[in-house]
């Protein structure tokens, strides 16, 4: 009888539950053990109820631009419970730019209405469509990018933005075709990235009417009742085996036949696995030092790639305390008008039932990658920076009635210049190493629908290898 082949994977965040649901599903003969070093799944995914207010510590919510996550709450039985933001989330977005907030344009009038920009800014955002294509391959930061295409203006408030409410970190060292591969690909494939949004949008449309269907314009954010928890906890509590918690793995060994060697995972203590193949997708730094005695370079190429640090504020205000209307998604502080804060989202106006009736739930994230030492501020003065930032663009003069702080060290991963050419580099080298896949959010995009996505494609790839003779 051929015995079962044995999976290991390093680390049970959404990349490690979602790849051990997809393996399980092609392989379901195969002994998948999932190893994580806290004592509970969903890495920097997790929702926190208190007090009658659920607050996510991590992501927020995830897009339909991508059918990867979606379809994965369908398959995990979800769809009922799957909640999409409000209309107004989607609609209305603000920067808090100088000393109050302006809504972001989100269609032509809007666009042509906006104070954000000068009349010579807005003219030269949309003589985008005529600029000549770049003919260099080299990798280019967002701001040059931005600024080549779209003019200065543009760049410092909507390229800032976009980099700020995604990245939390610097568009001049961020890449764009790392981080915004789409873009890149709307400037080869149509000479300009205006051209090819109306390209695309006329195609869905005109595909949307030969189907018979409504035009629905993708983009929309969804969640589940009751936070992205219950998509982590259904996640691990589908898995035949469910995640082995409180191991932290230390080091790889490989021996055997070169072609399909056996893997050995050794985790603190004397707790070690063996395993036909290993997939590691705890963070890039954690990667490393499990590489480390297996290939210096590869750990090397992995653990350089930086992260960015972010403190999660969560403050709860009595309705009748805030003078504003909370008609939004929320609003991003722009870097040259920036204070302590990176944005703030209005969670309570995004999705329903995330505070009490009578109150509303606001969500700060502060540091990022140009002010990392935010997050070492203790309780107090990050809630006071905070609070006078809430003062200045919403008036809200009352102390909340409820607060919660997560502070992530490593929170978001940053692809800055030449990122692209290091995965290459790291891919060309793990040939060398048939059995062992390096995954998660360090390598081909940060958002749930990236890791997801790569969880999936990660499993086919696992699965060949393992019924390759
Ligand atoms: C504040 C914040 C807001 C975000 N907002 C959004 C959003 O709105 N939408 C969106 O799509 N994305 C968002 N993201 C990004 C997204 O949440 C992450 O990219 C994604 O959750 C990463 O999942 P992962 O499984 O790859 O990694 P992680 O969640 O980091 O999981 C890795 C796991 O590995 C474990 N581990 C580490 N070392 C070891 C070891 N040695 N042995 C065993 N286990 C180990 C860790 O404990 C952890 O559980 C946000 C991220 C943050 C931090």
């Amino acid at each position: 009888m051929v015995p079962s082949p044995r999976i290991v994977i390093i680390g049970a965040g959404i990349s490690g539950l979602s790849l051990a649901f997809r393996l399980q599903q092609r392989m379901p003969d195969a002994a998948i053990t999932l190893l994580e070093r806290t004592e509970r799944p969903g890495g920097t995914t997790w929702t926190l109820r208190e007090n009658g207010f659920l607050v996510e510590a991590g992501p927020n919510g995830f897009l339909d631009t991508k059918p990867t996550t979606l379809g994965l709450t369908h398959d995990l039985g979800l769809g009922p419970q799957l909640v999409q933001a409000t209309e107004a989330a989607a609609k209305n977005r603000y920067l808090f730019f100088g000393d109050r907030l302006k809504q972001l344009p989100d269609g032509l009038t809007s666009f042509l209405r906006t104070d954000l920009l000068s009349w010579r800014g807005k003219l030269s955002f949309v003589w985008e469509r005529f600029r000549t294509k770049r003919v260099q391959t080299s990798d280019e930061s967002i701001d040059a990018f931005a600024r080549r295409r779209a003019g200065n203006e543009a760049a410092d408030v909507f390229a800032d933005a976009l980099v700020t409410g995604i990245y939390a970190g610097d568009p001049k060292l961020l890449s764009l075709a790392a981080c915004f591969p789409r873009i890149a690909e709307l400037e080869r494939a149509y000479g300009s990235v205006i051209k090819g949004f109306f390209a695309i949008a006329k195609k869905r449309r005109a595909d949307a009417k030969a189907k018979g269907v409504p035009y629905e314009r993708p983009g929309k954010m969804w969640t589940l009742g009751g936070g992205l928890r219950v998509l982590i906890e259904t996640l691990a509590g589908q898995l035949r085996q469910p995640p082995t918690f409180g191991v932290n793995v230390r080091s790889l060994v490989k021996s055997g036949d070169p072609k399909k060697p056996l893997w050995r995972v050794q985790a603190d203590g004397r707790d070690r696995w063996d395993a036909d193949a290993v997939v590691l997708t705890c963070p890039a730094h954690q990667q490393s030092e499990l590489l480390a005695e297996l290939d210096a370079p590869i750990a090397q190429a992995v653990g350089a790639i930086a992260y960015n640090r972010v403190a999660v504020v969560a403050l709860g205000f009595r309705k009748s305390d805030v003078p504003t209307p909370l008609d939004g998604f929320g609003f991003i502080s722009p870097e040259n008008t920036r204070r302590d804060l990176l944005g703030v989202q209005w969670c309570s106006s995004i999705y329903p039932e995330r505070a009490p009736n009578d109150c509303v739930l606001l969500r700060a994230m502060c540091g990022g990658w140009r002010r990392p030492e935010i997050v070492d501020w203790d309780d107090n003065r990050l809630l006071e920076a905070v609070r006078a930032e809430l003062k200045l663009a919403l008036g809200i003069t009352a102390a909340p009635i409820f607060y919660k702080i997560v502070r992530w060290d490593k929170a978001i991963p940053q692809y800055h210049l030449g990122h692209l050419e290091r995965v290459a580099h790291i891919d060309s080298r793990l040939v060398q190493h048939p059995g062992l896949w390096l995954a998660g959010n360090a390598y081909r995009g940060v958002a749930l629908n990236d890791c997801t996505e790569q969880a999936g494609l990660v499993a086919a790839k696992v699965c060949d290898y393992l019924h390759a003779p």
